[in-house]
């Protein structure tokens, strides 16, 4: 697939999040549209699925650590087939199988339970080691965001998959300067975390996670690389998108009226 067309993929997906956080009454949309780019690329062209298979053994594996921004999770799995569009309407309802954070026992095509910040890396780097202890010819994707970096976890882990030399584990770290309370810069800040994931033996990239040849790129240099994970900081824009949640921390966790999901169609509408 060609970047246009994966940049349109990528606006679908964020007009879905948009409709389904309004249809639930619920749920964080600001920092789906940050990490949208990153998943349109995986989900529609890096990785190695079969929605027919969610638990197919020689799959690569997903998690999404940043797991409140499971909607835009959703919408991906429901366009790749792993269940019926009309299920995104049930988000966050009782007894639906799209939960307010992911559920590797609910959902088909989810890898891993997240949403407790920080775990992301540590479950990541333990998938990388199974796998290859299985001999499994995979690879396994991170998304981390920044302000969960602050997490004691993460550097945990960002130590041991150095130690056993990972270099089948990609994380991306969505840089927006975003955390629920605050800009991250403002709060512990974490920048520039090159340096520290320098300093942790990984194999760092700096990219615009906007930019679908830049996604495309940084994966294949990744992957070049076979004794060290990689870690691509992604710098992103919270809301990316959707006018009203550009770089606007208010839109972490709040439903869009049905005039702002108009303005959101209309905003799109040539872009998808
Ligand atoms: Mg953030």
């Amino acid at each position: 697939m060609n970047a246009d067309e994966l940049s349109r993929i990528a606006n679908r997906l964020r007009l879905d999040v948009v409709e389904t956080v309004h249809d639930a009454g619920d749920g964080h949309p600001g920092p789906c549209m940050s990490i949208a780019d990153i998943m349109s690329v995986l989900f529609f062209e890096e990785m190695k699925i079969d929605p027919a298979n969610p638990k197919w053994a020689e799959r690569d594996r997903f998690v999404l650590s940043k797991g409140h921004a499971c909607p835009i999770l959703y919408a991906a799995l429901a366009r790749k087939g792993y269940f019926p569009m009309e299920e995104l309407k049930g988000l966050r309802s009782l007894g639906s199988f799209l939960q307010g954070h992911p559920d590797m026992k609910k959902t088909p095509g989810v890898d891993t339970v997240s949403g407790s910040l920080g775990n992301g890396v540590a479950i990541g780097t333990g998938m990388a080691l199974g796998c290859r202890m299985q001999n499994i010819d995979n690879y396994v994707y991170v998304i981390v965001g920044d302000g969960e970096e602050e997490e004691g976890i993460i550097w945990e882990a960002a130590m041991a998959a150095a130690k056993f030399n990972l270099g089948r584990l990609i994380v991306f770290a969505d840089c927006n300067n975003h955390q629920s309370g605050g800009r991250v810069t403002e709060l512990s800040s974490l920048y520039p975390v090159e340096d520290k994931w320098n300093a942790f033996h990984w194999h760092v990239q700096t990219i615009d996670g906007h930019d679908i040849t830049a996604i495309q790129n940084a994966i294949a240099e990744a992957k070049k690389v076979t004794d060290k994970p990689s870690l691509i900081a992604c710098k992103t824009t919270k809301g990316k998108g959707i006018p009203y949640m550009e770089d606007n921390n208010a839109w972490h966790k709040r439903v869009p009226t049905d005039e702002e999901v108009e303005i959101a169609r209309e905003a799109l509408k040539d872009k998808m």
